[in-house]
């Protein structure tokens, strides 16, 4: 059994992967994120996040329940640790996605975690992606495409890459790395 975290910019795709992953893939479990955004369309409480207020997040903070958690885009995010805990002892392989900080702190807390990083084809196709993407004004689009140039600067810190040139491919890989 494995932990594995699952990061990138923004845009790559990583969501896809992890909903493909949860839909067809039960060796491996994926964790479900707290956070204080709002639900987009389609996303449910306990399934995709827990949708936490600021207060609530205030207090899984102080009862120490995050294996990690960061500040991103105006929201904070964590990961639950005692359904990790659980599932590692179980013997399960665990998957997490989060972003480039999250990564880093699970990397000091779990030296032994796997930690994958998703990249773009090419960074012209993630800036087209990010420039299109909902209906952003243009002062956002510009500062996602800021924040994505950051992450992936993150690229080295990682164990490894993949290309996410299809969304199957990019799963199967997961999966073995997981059950290797
Ligand atoms: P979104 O709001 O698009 O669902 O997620 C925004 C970012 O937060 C993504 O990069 C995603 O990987 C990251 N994220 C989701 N859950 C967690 C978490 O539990 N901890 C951290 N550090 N990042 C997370």
């Amino acid at each position: 059994m494995k932990l594995i975290v699952l990061s990138g910019p923004g845009g790559v795709g990583k969501s896809t992967v992890i909903s493909y992953l949860r839909a067809n893939e039960s060796k491996v479990w994926v964790s479900v994120s707290a956070t204080t955004r709002s639900p987009r369309a389609g996303e449910s409480n306990g399934i995709d996040y827990y949708f936490l207020s600021d207060a609530e997040f205030d207090k899984w903070i102080a009862e120490d329940k995050f294996l990690e958690w960061a500040d991103f885009a105006g929201a904070r995010y964590g990961t639950p640790k005692q359904f990790v805990d659980q599932h590692l002892k179980d013997g399960k392989s665990v998957l997490l996605e989060l972003e480039i900080s999250g990564a880093r702190q699970v990397r000091a807390k779990n030296p032994e975690a796997l930690l994958v990083f998703l990249a773009p084809p090419s960074w012209e196709e993630l800036a087209e992606r990010l420039l299109k993407r909902g209906t952003d004004s243009e002062e956002r689009r510009i500062s996602r495409l800021a924040l994505a140039r950051a992450e992936m600067a993150a690229q080295g810190e990682f164990d490894l890459t993949l290309i996410n040139t299809s969304v199957e491919e990019v799963a199967q890989r997961l999966i073995s790395l997981a059950l290797d």
